[in-house]
């Protein structure tokens, strides 16, 4: 029989609201199944990053060769760099029935939403504005500049919630962590993928 798909799961929201830190939460979970993609982006590495592990870091020159081979399932200009998700390593693993994860900001997913209606939305909230911008002073990676702009950003990507199907407040990061793993569970028993499935059995029953 041929493997049943995976799920695309596409978990997004404001930049500093911990979507990188719930999500180093769930792939440290040895019962999680789902396979990361690895972002590309042109953005400097910081501290402790490392090349093909965190994002494949490259030049500007070499991101938009990319974007006009049509190689980027999206792909956002974010504060001054772009951030793309390469389309190969999510179909082949996609198509292998692995459950992919993305963790992208809000321009992205709206493409993703496009391409893959079917795709399961995640918006991870912050409890407050106010404790978004103390994340971003505590994590210490980026100028005042940077964070107003960060802040700034912020503020419309939370009124952009409405393209998704699940928000998540991002109060403690094991919570948030396990109500991500429950969403996608109960994605996985909807009754349109079970019937599909069924389906298939009966018709191959006929065989
Ligand atoms: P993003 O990937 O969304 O930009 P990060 O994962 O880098 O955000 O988190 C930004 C900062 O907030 C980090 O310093 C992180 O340790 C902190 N943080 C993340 N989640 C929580 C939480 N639930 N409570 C308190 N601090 C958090
Ligand atoms: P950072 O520079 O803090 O690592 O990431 C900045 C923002 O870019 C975060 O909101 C992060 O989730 C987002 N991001 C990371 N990878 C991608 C990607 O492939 N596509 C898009 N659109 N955004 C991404």
């Amino acid at each position: 029989m041929d493997n049943e798909k995976g799920l695309l799961i596409v978990l997004s929201g404001p930049s500093g609201v911990g979507k990188g830190t719930v999500r180093k939460k769930i792939f440290d979970d040895p019962s999680t199944s789902y396979k990361y993609s690895i972002s590309m982006t042109t953005r400097e590495m910081r501290v402790g990053e490392v090349d093909g592990v965190d994002y494949f870091f490259k030049s500007k020159a070499e991101f938009e060769e990319l974007i006009k081979q049509d190689q980027f399932i999206e792909y956002a200009e974010y504060v001054g760099n772009y951030y793309g998700t390469p389309v190969q390593y999510v179909k082949d693993t996609m198509d292998q029935g692995y459950d992919v994860f993305l963790e992208i900001e809000v321009e992205g997913a709206k493409q993703v939403r496009k391409k893959f209606p079917d795709a399961l939305f995640i918006f991870l909230a912050p409890p407050s504005l106010d404790h978004l911008r103390e994340r971003l002073i505590g994590r210490g990676t980026e100028s005042d500049e940077k964070i107003q702009s960060r802040v700034k950003e912020a503020r419309n990507e939370v009124e952009m919630m409405n393209l998704y199907d699940y928000v998540v407040v991002n109060d403690e990061v094991d919570l948030a962590k396990q109500r991500i793993q429950s969403i996608v569970e109960a994605e996985h028993l909807k009754r349109e993928r079970i019937e599909a499935r069924y389906r298939k059995m009966i018709l191959e029953a006929k065989k």
